[in-house]
């Protein structure tokens, strides 16, 4: 979401004639799109605008966007010396006055927006990470309020932009050459539109796999989706996936722990059992869907027995990738109020064995592309060798292979060859 939020500013920005540059010294204008989920990446801001205001160039106007800045508001400004405006998660389409305001009155600008009423569903399209992929919000915020997230304080409650207009957006893309859309949101898979507008007529339980068929029938090359919330993973999005050739074959399905007891004090609304039933299903289906997963090890009260149950957890679902964090505090929500009482070199000790025990199952389950044929999106020039091309295959891994340049925005056909950590390497056939 920071990522697509990144993309969607700067390319608001270049409506208004801005233009991005790569070189941070020269720039009039920097925005620090941030993310509060992590401590970490709230302390590097501190640093960051530090460094502006210590440096001899002239002073930029510096804005602060994304999770910090709806959460913080007018104290980020109380905070950090040398900020100029702060723009909250909602008021993205408001960028260019916050801008113009400071510079024109000389004072900072806070614009938080409305939580519910005000999103800006705004698609990104001068700056994107790739030309041929585009990033589209279709639902923004979340109702869950597992106890260590900060996310339903910062974006607010769920919303759903409407079918009809998700489906007006795809065929646009598609039309202005893009070839793979990926639907986002917090939790993509509890869509829940305004009205039925858009979805008639299509099957499955579920709206949203109603929508992925919808997509589906827009003709768009490729359909990805993330990120997915357990409870609201129902069999009919696997169905859908099994019937469209187009939706791609990867699923992203944060589990956090593998102890059920552990589950419900992150209060995440699945147990084990009922997680493991939707891995059993996506691992049944014939397409061969790539799982990929969150993991937060050393929550408040987690034992030696339930991390050892993670542990098992990800030797049972052999994920294509998972994403393991330590838990840490964070100031505003309910589990903060937990004695924190895994020690940091526990959690830093159970850390490295899970990503072992990841990195193994991993590579092993990695092997079962070697000598299969991907297709992949041609995306750029490779940085890994220097007659090489890089793109993502349907089940998003990262493929290299050397190949001519006008393939590039093209999908063909690589023969993997070879497997290492993060991607895949071969050839085109
Ligand atoms: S589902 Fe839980 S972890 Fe995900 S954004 Fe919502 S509160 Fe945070």
């Amino acid at each position: 979401m920071n990522v697509s939020d990144s993309e969607r500013i700067s390319s608001v920005l270049a409506r208004q004639g801005y233009e991005m540059i790569d070189n941070e010294a020269s720039a009039d204008v920097v925005i620090f799109n941030t993310c509060s989920v992590r401590e970490k990446a709230e302390q590097k801001l501190y640093t960051r605008v530090g460094h502006i205001r210590h440096s001899d160039r002239p002073k930029p106007v510096v804005g602060v966007m994304g999770c910090v800045a709806q959460l913080e508001g007018e104290t980020l400004l109380k905070k950090i010396e040398g900020v100029d405006f702060v723009l909250g998660t909602r008021a993205i389409g408001r960028v260019a006055d916050a801008i113009a305001k400071t510079l024109k009155f000389e004072e900072p600008v806070v614009d938080l927006g409305e939580r519910e009423v005000d999103y800006d569903w705004t698609v990104a399209d001068k700056y994107r990470h790739s030309p041929f992929v585009a990033f589209l919000p279709i639902i923004e915020g979340c109702n869950k309020f597992c106890t260590y997230c900060i996310v339903p304080f910062s974006r607010g409650r769920e919303r759903s932009l409407p079918a009809s207009e998700i489906i007006r957006q795809v065929l646009e893309l598609r039309r202005k050459g893009v070839k793979e859309v990926h639907l986002i949101g917090q939790n993509v898979n509890s869509y829940r539109p305004p009205t039925d507008s858009g979805l008639e007529g299509f099957a499955g339980k579920s709206p949203f796999s109603r929508l992925l068929r919808a997509v589906a029938a827009t003709g768009i090359e490729r359909v990805k989706f993330t990120t997915s919330f357990p409870r609201d993973f129902h069999d009919d999005i696997v169905e859908a996936i099994e019937t469209h050739d187009n939706l791609c074959n990867w699923i992203h399905l944060p589990v956090q722990s593998g102890s059920s007891r552990v589950l419900a004090a992150m209060k995440r609304g699945h147990t084990v059992e009922k997680y493991l039933a939707k891995i059993d299903r996506i691992k049944a289906s014939y397409k061969d869907v790539a799982l990929t997963t969150d993991i937060i090890v050393g929550f408040p009260s987690e034992t030696e027995e339930d991390f050892q149950q993670t542990v098992r957890l990800v030797e049972y679902c052999g994920f294509d990738s998972a994403y393991i964090f330590r838990y840490s505090p964070r100031p505003g929500t309910p589990a903060y109020e937990l004695q924190d009482d895994v020690s940091h070199e526990e959690k830093t000790r159970r850390f490295i064995e899970l990503e072992r025990s990841q990195k193994y199952m991993q590579n092993r389950r990695l092997q079962r592309y070697v000598n299969k044929v991907l297709k992949v999106l041609v995306e750029r020039k490779s940085t890994r060798t220097s007659s090489g091309l890089s793109g993502h295959s349907t089940c998003q891994k990262v493929v290299n292979f050397v190949g001519k340049e006008d393939m590039i925005g093209s999908i063909v056909d690589v023969k993997i060859t070879e497997i290492k950590a993060n991607s895949l390497f071969g050839e085109a056939v």
